[in-house]
């Protein structure tokens, strides 16, 4: 766990409505030395375990997910929100705190059995990020673990992924 990362992220009250305190890694990502700094942490308790792909969950997770993909020479497959796929594709549905969102895999990502890791900015009720395991588990993948830079844990995401058995690494809280 770093409280380093932390003094690059910044938060912005109210956003997207009233209330939200949105917590932006914009501000990471464009400092050369955090962002690099943020790769390297989630790349580093993988090192040296075979992993085949790095899906990243839109849309910061892509951000994320290819620079880590090219740091663990794996390749990288996108969840998108549901009609940005242009292939054949898998859907899942998940709740959110107001209605319904759906997410997509293309249903040849990737082959059955091969090692995948999830990356995503921000872990919060894990709504998302178990619509991606959803997704990952129906094409046959083996999830080694789940990483994301900021874990919310009062809202328990971490502890919903830890219950499907997932390994979760969060750079910090
Ligand atoms: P969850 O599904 O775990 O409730 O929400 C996580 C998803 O919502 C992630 O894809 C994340 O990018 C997005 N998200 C929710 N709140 C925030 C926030 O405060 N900051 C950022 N960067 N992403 C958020």
């Amino acid at each position: 766990m770093s409280t380093d990362i932390k003094s690059y992220i910044r938060t912005i009250p109210d956003f997207p409505k009233e209330g939200i305190m949105f917590r932006d890694v914009t501000t990471l990502f464009s400092d050369p030395r955090g962002f690099r700094m943020a790769v390297d942490q989630i790349v580093q308790p993988f090192a040296g375990q075979r992993i085949d792909q790095v899906v990243g969950l839109e849309a910061r997770g892509f951000i994320l997910g290819g620079a880590v993909a090219h740091q663990l020479s794996a390749g990288f497959v996108p969840v998108r929100k549901k009609g940005k796929l242009p292939g054949k594709r898998l859907s899942e549905d998940y709740t959110l705190e107001y209605g319904q969102e759906t997410v997509e895999i293309h249903e040849d990502a990737f082959q059955p059995g091969e090692k995948v890791l999830l990356v995503d900015d921000l872990l919060a009720t894990g709504g998302t990020a178990e619509a991606g395991i959803r997704l990952i588990e129906r094409l046959g993948g083996d999830i080694v673990g789940c990483a994301f830079v900021i874990d919310l844990p009062d809202i328990g995401g971490r502890a919903r992924l830890e219950q499907l058995g997932m390994d979760v690494h969060c750079l910090c809280e």
